[in-house]
């Protein structure tokens, strides 16, 4: 008998992965959380039904959401990580030896529990020395945070269900506030290609782009994410993404599976229907 996990990406297109076992399935206060075992992607994990991270392709995420900002600003020093209950963005923020402290507030203690216990590969650095972590609402969390925080990452769920506040201006917002003066916002921006994660973009990149006077997106291709084709958002209150010392970041000497300083720059460079989603994202 064979077993599938499949995930609608729409009503009518779905990506199915065959599955050797199941290993996990709980029931948080905020969502169900399942944890799989397949031939093709290793094990991998999804909440209310969708795939979060997989062993086999996590680095073309986990790379871009951190690399990108850490290479434009070589002076981080003080991390905001929403989100991130893989532990996957964590463990490549501490491969810098220049950041000192790395918060990471997610709403969900079951998520990182389980992800403990069967994602190693990602949950490998959560008990770094200089990380820090919160139970509870990102929203609610940087309410009160002023001048904090070098960089902050938002890697989040999609915007409905626990993830929704993380995608309003009041968020988008207080993030600005509580970034100080060269302090960079990146977050997982969605995807252009379906119709509602289009829209969920073009809100978001609308809302944050309302604080910050510089707002780029980039992109990458995650294969078990919907089409494959993911967005980034890059928004700085002074650093430009594109203006970085590339030789500064090679000189770290990080081994990177995806990343490199011309992937950064490539990563910039996106279709022209997805220019033309950004340009007219004030019209909904
Ligand atoms: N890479 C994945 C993606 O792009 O969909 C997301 C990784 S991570 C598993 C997303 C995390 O965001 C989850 O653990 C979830 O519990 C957390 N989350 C959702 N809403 C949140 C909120 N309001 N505050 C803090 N964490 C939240």
């Amino acid at each position: 008998m064979e077993l599938w996990y499949t995930e609608y990406h729409t009503d009518t297109a779905r990506f199915s992965i065959k599955v050797n076992k199941q290993l996990y399935s709980g029931q948080s206060e905020f969502q169900r959380i399942d944890v799989f075992e397949s031939e093709e992607f290793g094990t991998f994990f999804t909440l209310d039904g969708l795939i979060m991270a997989t062993e086999k392709d996590e680095f073309i995420y986990h790379d871009m959401i951190v690399h990108v900002p850490m290479a434009t600003n070589p002076n981080i020093k003080n991390v905001l990580v929403i989100g991130g209950g893989d532990g996957g963005t964590v463990r490549e923020l501490t491969r810098y030896e220049t950041i000192e402290s790395i918060h990471m507030v997610e709403i969900d203690k079951l998520v990182v529990d389980v992800c403990r216990k069967f994602m190693p590969l990602t949950s490998c650095k959560l008990d770094d020395p200089r990380v820090e972590l919160f139970f509870e609402d990102g929203l609610k969390y940087v309410r009160d945070k002023e001048n904090a925080y070098d960089l902050i990452i938002v890697d989040s769920t999609d915007p409905f269900g626990p993830g929704e506040g993380l995608f309003t201006r009041e968020f988008y917002g207080n993030c600005f506030k509580a970034l100080n003066e060269k302090g960079i916002l990146v977050n997982q921006h969605e995807s252009p290609y379906y119709e509602g994660d289009a829209l969920a973009m073009k809100r978001a990149h609308r809302r944050v782009r309302e604080f910050f006077p510089i707002s780029r997106v980039y992109q990458a291709h995650i294969p078990t994410y919907p089409s494959g084709h993911w967005l980034f958002g890059f928004a700085s209150k002074e650093f430009d993404p594109l203006q970085f010392d590339e030789e500064a970041w090679n000189k770290l000497g990080l081994k990177t599976k995806y990343y490199n300083t011309e992937i950064h720059k490539g990563s910039f460079a996106l279709p022209n229907y997805v220019l033309e989603m950004l340009a007219n994202a004030d019209k909904e």
